[in-house]
């Protein structure tokens, strides 16, 4: 194909991928896919990636951009629409720029959190970055495209970032925020710049190839305090939920700072079905079980002084007292507890991939791989008002929608705003069992059905989603298809990627 000598002329060969071993690597997802990829493109500098672009629009080739391609659960590396090729930007890898006072760091698209995490401390920062429940390797700017979420104050991360770089669809570029004006002292320090903002219209879209991003750090408190609490059912959940809404709202836990898990959840974050005990069979029901279902809270305090926090607790504790089975604190000066090693104050772990591999039969491997392994993976990611009556009522719905699919519920709920809620729903399966991809993509399917009727819209989506919202009632998709006709005239750049107002 002309397409690919004419990249392969620019990147060099080695940097033009078409062997069958990437190819099926690249196709492969947490769930069954069919989209197939005609290559994957590795350019080495934004440049690159600019002459990558001007190319695939002289060639009518449809490009899809991955950064680390770690989105399991929602498509991995596999593109919204077939015969896509990957533009692979993991060589981009630099962190660009960094500021301990003012507390932010510049990267680029390949820059993961583990690198971040190991190059503050090298440097022995007093700041940390809110890292992810997932994959230590996912690049930090992918993750804040998707609206991802990261644990701890600034984890809603795509409200702490500013001056994106963009390459957009027809290879030009831009910067955002101040980052337009040449001796621009503010650009990595305000989000809003002078005049009409666009750094929103590049996340969750199919608008630009984003090369550079400034992104805010938290200062490593000075004392740091974390509690665990649990409630035995329902009712006891909804009444903590409404607790801890008035405790974020009134800014005695900031935003973020607080976790509910299912005990589904919690049970495959060591990732192993209870084979043995149920002889093979599944669901798993703990209700069966031990009669009890229970729910789990989990908060964190980042305070400037032991005063502070220890005003803090006794402000949690009155208002938890008799509401919660068991409410346990530990400080950093708790030599029993974990806070040296706590994914909280920023330092990643895999620990919670493990959860993939819940229904499979084989051995965890050390380098864990959902895609590679065939572990089954599909989330739907809801959002709620932050009330207790209504979240509860559609878990009962959630959990025996799940059931009646025959897999458990694996459902956490992040408290990100005093006003909103996330609810994080995963099925989690072993793709080898025979049909079980299309009855997890069934259930996934029907729960989403569900909410949107209810009015509860996913506020982020995978490839199994892009098409499920329905038409909106204004002229919001028009102005969406004006945009992207604008500024990808051959719609080149990731076709169907939260792109609503095209062909369903
Ligand atoms: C057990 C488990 C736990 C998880 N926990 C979390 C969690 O706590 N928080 C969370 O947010 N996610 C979580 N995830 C989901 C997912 O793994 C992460 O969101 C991960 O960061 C996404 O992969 P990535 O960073 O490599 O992004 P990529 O796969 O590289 O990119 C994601 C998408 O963004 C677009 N994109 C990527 N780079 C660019 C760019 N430079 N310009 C324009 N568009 C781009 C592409 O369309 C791409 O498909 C979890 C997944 C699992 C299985």
């Amino acid at each position: 194909m002309d397409v690919l000598l004419a990249w392969q002329e620019l990147l060099s060969s080695e940097n033009v991928l078409t062997d069958e071993k990437t190819i099926s690597a690249v196709q492969t997802a947490t769930f069954a896919t069919t989209q197939r990829v005609l290559a994957v493109i590795r350019p080495g500098d934004r440049a690159e990636v600019q002459e990558c672009i001007k190319i695939a629009n002289q060639y009518q080739t449809p490009i899809y951009p991955i950064s680390r391609g770690k989105n399991w659960g929602l498509g991995s590396r596999v593109p919204v629409k077939d015969n896509c090729v990957v533009m692979d930007l993991s060589r981009l890898d630099r962190i660009v720029d960094y500021h301990e006072k003012l507390a932010y760091i510049t990267v680029e698209p390949g820059v993961t959190f583990q690198q971040v995490f190991e190059y503050l401390r090298d440097i022995q920062s007093n700041l940390f970055l809110s890292v992810i429940g997932g994959p230590p390797e996912g690049s930090v700017i992918a993750n804040t495209l998707e609206r991802g979420d990261g644990i701890g104050p600034l984890g809603d991360r795509i409200n702490y970032v500013c001056g994106f770089e963009v390459v957009l669809p027809t290879g030009e570029l831009i910067h955002t925020g101040f980052g337009r004006f040449a001796n621009a002292k503010t650009t990595p320090v305000s989000r809003w710049g002078v005049g009409p903002s666009v750094d929103g219209i590049f996340a969750q879209s199919n608008l630009g190839i984003v090369t550079q991003m400034t992104v805010w750090l938290t200062p490593i408190p000075k004392y740091y305090l974390s509690f665990n609490c649990i409630v035995k059912d329902h009712s006891r959940l909804q009444q903590l939920i409404d607790i801890i809404q008035q405790l974020i709202l009134q800014g005695t836990i900031k935003e973020n700072c607080f976790n509910f898990w299912n005990c589904y959840k919690f049970l495959a974050k060591e990732g192993r079905y209870p084979w043995q005990l149920l002889g093979g069979k599944t669901p798993f029901s703990l209700q069966e079980l031990k009669g009890t279902e229970p729910w789990f809270g989990t908060g964190d305090l980042y305070c400037a002084s032991q005063e502070q926090g220890l005003a803090e607790r006794k402000i949690i504790e009155e208002a938890l007292a008799g509401r919660v089975e068991q409410l346990i604190f530990s400080d950093q000066e708790d030599s029993s507890s974990p806070l040296k090693d706590d994914i909280r104050l920023g330092i990643p772990s895999n620990i919670n991939i493990k959860s993939t591999y819940w229904r499979k039969k084989i051995k965890i491997p050390k380098n864990l791989d959902p895609d590679r392994d065939a572990c089954g993976v599909l989330w739907l990611c809801l959002l709620f008002p932050f009330d207790g009556q209504p979240i509860v009522e559609s878990l009962r719905t959630i959990e025996s929608t799940i059931k009646s699919y025959q897999f458990e519920p694996n459902i956490a709920i992040n408290c990100s705003t005093s006003r909103s809620v996330k609810m994080f729903i995963a099925i989690m399966y072993d793709r080898q069992v025979l049909e079980a991809d299309s009855r997890a993509m069934a259930c996934h399917d029907h729960l989403l059905q569900l909410f949107v009727q209810e009015g509860y819209i996913p506020y982020r989506l995978g490839i199994q989603s892009m098409h499920s919202l329905p038409t909106a009632q204004d002229d919001y998709d028009q102005l969406i298809r004006n945009i992207k006709n604008q500024l990808d005239p051959n719609n080149i750049l990731a076709p169907g990627r939260y792109d609503f107002s095209r062909d369903k």
